[in-house]
């Protein structure tokens, strides 16, 4: 076993208060792309080429909710998709009593798919979805099987994603539970995420427990604060602690 898998492995024996903290990387080896991966789309409706975070904003779902939902039906949504051995990790050590919550910046669901229960999902899933009118609630199979826009079939009000949008601020409540969790770890590991993105870089700055562990294919700009650092496949590195 490589040395710094056995030191993780080490860390999360140590450990009883592990907090998981993931971005797009952890759901890649699923097969779920970065959407920032979708370079400029040009827009036919639009006659110019519009950015993946412009698609996805508040004000281009209020404005062209039609090419919203074709380019978010197409870029966003993987309901097929199966957990990988990262997802399969967290659940099982969640079992075990190790990791006591799972905050992710991905709204696939696949946390809650491999087992999960504690998930604060700081931009939503694209699992639920309410009607912007009488909020009744939605899964993802009625976005799917819309043709363009999904309406309330109780109503006839627009159907919007549970998605945080780009403009649109986080839930507070997630926030809360996000920030306890990791105030209240003794071991935070962050995967699959450059820490670029607002909020990761601030959230972890609310730990305070003994180990930090970052997991990320490429360098991140804590590398230099954390007590381990390994650059690999993150599916790959849990398996091999857990001995799969
Ligand atoms: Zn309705």
């Amino acid at each position: 076993m490589d040395d710094k898998i056995k030191e993780l492995k080490k860390i999360i024996d140590e450990s009883n208060n592990i907090v998981f903290f993931g971005g797009a990387g952890v759901s890649t080896e699923s097969g779920i792309p970065d959407f920032r991966s979708a370079n400029g789309i040009y827009n036919m409706n639009l006659g110019r080429t519009v950015s993946p975070e412009e698609m996805i904003s508040h004000s281009f779902y209020m404005r062209h909710t039609e090419d919203f939902y074709e380019f978010y039906k197409d870029k966003l949504i993987y309901e097929n998709a199966q957990p990988n051995n990262c997802h399969k990790a967290l659940a099982e050590l969640e079992r075990q009593g190790k990791v006591k919550a799972v905050v992710t910046q991905n709204i696939d669901g696949l946390h809650q798919k491999a087992g999960s229960k504690v998930v604060w999902e700081l931009h939503g899933s694209t699992l639920r979805n309410y009607c912007e009118r009488c909020h009744a609630f939605y899964g993802v199979e009625k976005v799917l099987e819309s043709k363009g826009v999904p309406y309330c079939d109780k109503c006839g009000g627009r159907i919007k994603p549970d998605v945080v949008l780009y403009e649109e601020g986080l839930d507070s409540d997630v926030i809360d539970g996000a920030v306890r969790a990791i105030s209240n770890a003794d071991t935070l590991i962050v995967g699959g995420t450059t820490l670029i993105v607002y909020p990761a870089a601030g959230l972890i700055h609310y730990f305070h427990g003994k180990k930090l562990v970052l997991i990320n294919m490429s360098a991140t700009s804590a590398d230099s604060r954390a007590d381990l650092v390994i650059h690999d496949r993150i599916g790959e590195v849990f398996a091999q602690v857990m001995g799969w």
